[in-house]
């Protein structure tokens, strides 16, 4: 029962489904580029949307590409595209191929040669399938036989470190996503679902900790849970949880953990002290440097 943001959920409709209709005079965007702050649902909301739809998402990320192993990243880009077309004509399903964080480690400070080369050919290689898209070629081998479109959704930060030819309006629909405090308000809600908080509650969590992205609070969910397992692992013996829980088939069941709102209000202190950590040693270091 995760919420979709109804604006999230009818731009990426709308972008997968004016790919597949053939509308006269109508140049779609192939791409669609959803940027924005980390954390606040920009893949997971996808997925969500891609579930509801029964779309395929044949997935690529940034670490794929940028990886030495994978080879050459434009024919890896070709060969996924390839993938999604065969799914569209084979079994007459939508499917799209999906790029998460594509700007991920653009800022970086030891981004070599061979990222900044992988880059560009990402780069280029989206370019070109954006301008022909029914034509995508793999080295080495040539299909005459036209492709249908594959739509194709990328997410990231900072769409500004993108090569700007490839975020022309012919070529990408831009969406900023920025959950507004409506949003917020459901998404949050959605998550604490089988918990068993009521609408003030969450309303009183979402504002006390006001400028948390949403993956916030689904780790603070998770870290509630933290305390039944240390009770686990005392019950059982630390040497003997190895035993318990890898391979085995049993299934572990946990009363119901402390989701009173003091409690997670706490919890959720614990992890903004976490938080301003980070923060000193990152300001301390850039002091030293
Ligand atoms: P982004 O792509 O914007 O960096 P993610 O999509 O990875 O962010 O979201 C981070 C986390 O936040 C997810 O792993 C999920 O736990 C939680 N989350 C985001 N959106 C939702 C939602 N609509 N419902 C429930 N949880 C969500």
């Amino acid at each position: 029962t995760y919420y979709i943001a109804p604006r999230f959920l009818n731009k990426l409709a709308v972008h997968i489904t004016k790919n597949f209709l053939d509308l006269p005079g109508i140049n779609a965007p192939l791409i669609l580029g959803i940027h924005g702050h980390k954390g606040e649902g920009k893949s997971f909301q996808c997925e969500l949307v891609f579930k509801r739809m029964k779309v395929q998402a044949i997935h690529l990320s940034a670490g794929e590409l940028e990886s030495p192993d994978a080879g050459d990243p434009s024919r890896l880009v070709r060969f996924r595209y390839r993938e999604a077309a065969d799914i569209i004509t084979k079994h007459g399903k939508l499917a799209v191929l999906m790029i998460n964080d594509i700007d991920a480690g653009a800022g970086r400070v030891d981004s070599g040669t061979q990222y900044t080369v992988n880059t560009q050919l990402v780069n280029a290689t989206l370019m070109n399938i954006a301008d022909n898209p029914t034509n995508v070629q793999l080295p080495g081998s040539y299909d005459s036989e036209p492709l249908p479109r594959v739509p194709i959704i990328v997410t990231g930060n900072d769409f500004g470190t993108l090569y700007a030819p490839l975020v022309r309006d012919g070529r990408m629909d831009k969406f900023y996503w920025e959950p507004n405090r409506e949003d917020r308000l459901e998404i949050v809600n959605g998550i604490f679902t089988p918990d068993g908080l009521n609408r003030q509650q969450i309303e009183q969590l979402v504002s006390k900790f006001e400028g948390q992205s949403i993956d916030f609070f689904s780790a603070l969910r998770a870290s509630i849970y933290d305390e039944q397992i240390l009770a686990f692992i005392e019950q059982t013996g630390f040497d003997k949880i190895g035993l318990k829980v890898a391979n085995s088939t049993e299934k572990h069941s946990f009363i119901k953990p402390d989701f009173r709102l003091e409690h997670l209000i706490e919890k959720g202190e614990q992890m903004v002290k976490e938080q301003q950590h980070i923060q000193e040693l990152r300001l301390v270091a850039a002091y030293n440097r």
